[in-house]
């Protein structure tokens, strides 16, 4: 499953109606010339020369181009300018393997034009383009260019306007609205299904993943019937949906235990995520030290050793993953050992702190050396099947001070994870009110739904 978010496309700005912000801009635009002008009426008393002096610190061209260009930006000629007409778009798509050269003459225009928008250009914006995106151009009747856009996004667009030596450069940005939903979902067969049924993205699932990826092993833990609640923020313009924005709250409950976390910004501005009581969900180690998605379900551990057809003490944890899959390093750590042999494969073995060490066996490829520091999550090697293993699978152990423990219940021995100060916690209380009575009633009411 791929987890890059994708920007959202380019072209909704053109048929948005929503003017507020842009509104307000040029209301302020008015204002503070007014205000110019009237100040510079008070300092140089001549009203002849005042319209002068206005004329030359704001050059009329610059002026009435900005202005429209603003209405334009969002209304693309639905609104007209009070004396002049609207400036005429062109927009041209940036194309894979394009540069500003290529899409300059594509509009009509010469490498010289490129030159003189992007000389002193203080924003940048047109330095980094990406296919998909639209470069605009506005021409006058002499097919003089007058003005470039670079919609970067249905967020963000840069705005280039000539002015006498050149062209300025504003970026307009726009605020999306953003609204809150609760979505409560049931696990049948895995938790990609349940929550495309719900109409979430793979990105709220993956969120979810990382939030609790110290407590719940996604690869081995969810179960049929494991019931999820999601809160988290949808970002909207013109009332579309452009985005999905941070999970405030969630929680996971199996037959056995349930696990809250909710979205919590402390007084040192610090965000994290908490249980109820204000225990920290990043916890020393991840459950699962490689990417959960690619995990097969239907693979039995408890086997024969396929190469020695003993039942040999198994003193780790099989995930069962195509080759190439990435292994994160459970936790921060050095890389104490990084070898080969006839058993083991590829194999690392990282030291987190004084008492632990984990071990990934039978990798594909390692992607850290010894002596290397990791962090937690930090890609350090892929899934093979190199060494004594019939099939790709990553073999995965906890050491406590030299013991193996089993990694899928050592957690309960581990040090407990940070705890907000005490100073916080009636904050971190009040904050979390509304978020817990939001989990509470859905709860509640999915209790009442089984019930029938
Ligand atoms: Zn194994």
């Amino acid at each position: 499953m791929a987890l890059q978010r994708k920007p959202k496309g380019a072209t909704r700005l053109e048929n948005s109606a929503g003017l507020s912000i842009d509104k307000t801009r040029l209301l302020w635009g008015a204002l503070s010339l007014l205000i110019l002008v009237l100040l510079s009426q008070l300092f140089v008393g001549s009203p002849g020369k005042v319209v002068d002096d206005s004329q030359s610190v704001f050059p009329d061209p610059l002026l009435t181009a900005t202005t429209q260009i603003s209405w334009d930006a969002v209304t693309e000629g639905q609104i007209q300018a009070p004396d002049k007409a609207p400036l005429q778009w062109n927009d041209v798509t940036v194309r894979r393997g394009d540069n500003l050269s290529l899409i300059f003459n594509r509009a009509g225009f010469s490498d010289r034009d490129v030159f003189e928008v992007t000389s002193n250009d203080s924003k940048r914006a047109l330095r980094k383009i990406f296919p998909g995106q639209l470069i605009g151009f506005a021409a006058n009747e002499e097919h003089q260019l007058v003005a470039v856009r670079h919609i970067e996004s249905s967020l963000k667009q840069t705005v280039y306007s000539k002015i006498d030596d050149g062209f300025l450069s504003e970026v307009i940005v726009r605020e999306p609205q953003v609204r809150e939903r609760t979505v409560a979902l049931t696990i049948e067969s895995s938790l990609f299904l349940a929550g495309d049924r719900a109409d979430l993205s793979a990105n709220i699932i993956m969120e979810l993943a990382s939030i609790l990826g110290g407590v719940i092993d996604f690869a081995l833990d969810p179960r049929k019937g494991d019931d999820i609640i999601i809160l988290f923020e949808e970002h909207f313009l013109d009332g579309e949906k452009i985005s999905d924005g941070n999970i405030l709250a969630t929680s996971y409950t199996t037959s056995r235990r349930a696990v809250d976390a909710y979205r919590y910004t402390d007084s040192q501005n610090v965000t994290g995520y908490y249980d109820g009581e204000g225990v920290s969900m990043r916890k020393a180690f991840l459950k699962a030290p490689l990417d959960f998605t690619r995990v097969s379900s239907s693979f039995n551990p408890n086997r024969l050793h396929p190469i020695y057809k003993t039942k040999r003490p198994h003193r780790g944890t099989d995930y069962a993953a195509p080759r190439g899959t990435p292994v994160y390093a459970a936790g921060d750590g050095r890389v104490v050992e990084a070898g080969y042999n006839r058993s083991n494969g590829n194999y690392l073995f990282i030291q987190h702190g004084e008492g632990f060490k984990t071990h990934y066996l039978h990798l594909n490829k390692k992607r850290v050396a010894r002596g290397d520091r990791v962090k937690q999550g930090q890609v350090i090697g892929t899934v093979g099947s190199t060494g004594a293993a019939t099939g790709p699978h990553l073999h995965y152990e906890f050491l406590v001070n030299g013991v193996h423990r089993n990694p899928r219940t050592v957690h309960k021995i581990l040090p407990k994870a940070k705890s907000l100060p005490e100073s916080e916690i009636a904050l971190f209380k009040d904050a979390i009110r509304q978020p817990v009575q939001r989990l509470v009633s859905m709860k509640s009411r999915g209790t009442m739904m089984g019930a029938e």
